[in-house]
């Protein structure tokens, strides 16, 4: 067992993400599980949180209000709830890992003002491997040139609505922005109907494949005459996410206030 434990509270407890977490937590030696909260009138109101999250019982009742004590909390849960959750946190003066994707531009002005007083890590995938794939992505590109043809390969389960995926936009926005052009203009992901054009230089293509149960796939090509180079990376557990922030929520509990990513996290912020 390791000497400091870092207190943690879910928030999002009854979903997908949130009992990941609590099962995380309550497996691991660095943390200790001290809140669990959804929203109100939730059928997990009132479970003991292991039972919820299909372990044994640990004492802690999932709750429906955010009432931070000296923790980092930990917040999955959507996007309607951020805004109430940040401002509790800065009230109580908590650090917070928030891995809400979908807010808006109100709740990341509300974000950005709070992490002048506390320390914040926000970022829409916390996996360490794709915060990797994503700066190699940039490294490659700088060093390969806008010469060589970039195309992305994304694959998810069925059930996946937006396509292409957040990841694959963030992979080529990462090649874009290492050869100082704009993802907007080169963004290609459609080619019907232009069987007799052949691809325009510069374009970023990807390829949405939808089917199975794939937690996510993606896989990023360097292309040019006589050469390829292809980058991939797949998950297949949700629980990436979780051990993620976790990694994220013991790393800002000595931070000084701020707005970080999970490229912080990892010591890659600098490395374009
Ligand atoms: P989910 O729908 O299974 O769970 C969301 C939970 O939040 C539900 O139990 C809901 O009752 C609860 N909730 C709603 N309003 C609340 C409130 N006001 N206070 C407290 N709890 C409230 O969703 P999920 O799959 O667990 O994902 C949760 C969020 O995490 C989504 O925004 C998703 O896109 C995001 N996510 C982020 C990452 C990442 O790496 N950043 C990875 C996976 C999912």
């Amino acid at each position: 067992m390791s000497e400091h434990l870092t207190p943690v509270v879910i928030v999002g407890a009854r979903g997908r993400m949130g009992r990941v977490l609590i099962r995380e937590v309550t497996g691991s030696d660095n943390f200790v599980l001290v809140g669990a909260v959804d929203r109100s009138g939730g059928p997990g109101r009132g479970l003991d949180a292991g039972r919820l999250a299909g372990t044994v019982d640990i004492g802690v009742t999932v709750t429906d209000e955010l009432i931070p004590r000296r923790a980092v909390v930990v917040d999955f849960s959507l996007p309607q709830a951020t805004v109430g959750n940040i401002r509790r946190c800065v009230d109580a003066g908590v650090p917070l890992v928030l891995g809400t994707t979908g807010i808006d531009a109100e709740a990341r002005a509300v974000l950005s003002e709070a992490s002048r007083t506390i320390p914040i890590v926000s970022d829409a995938n916390f996996s360490v491997g794709i915060t990797l794939l994503s700066r190699l992505a940039g490294l490659a590109a700088r060093a390969l040139g806008p010469s060589w043809d970039t195309e992305i390969i994304e694959i998810h389960h069925k059930h996946k609505r937006d396509a292409p995926s957040g990841t694959a936009l963030r992979l080529a926005k990462a090649v874009a922005k290492a050869t100082d052009r704009n993802l907007a203009d080169l963004i290609r992901t459609d080619r019907s109907g232009s069987a007799s054009e052949p691809r325009h230089e510069g374009e970023i293509g990807i390829v949405a494949v939808r089917g199975g149960d794939s937690v996510g796939e993606h896989t990023l090509m360097f292309l040019t005459d006589g050469e390829r180079i292809e980058l991939s990376h797949r998950a297949s557990d949700r629980a990436i996410f979780a051990r993620g922030a976790l990694r994220a929520a013991r790393w800002v509990e000595s931070r000084e206030p701020g707005l970080y990513s999970m490229a912080d996290v990892l010591g890659l912020a600098d490395l374009g």
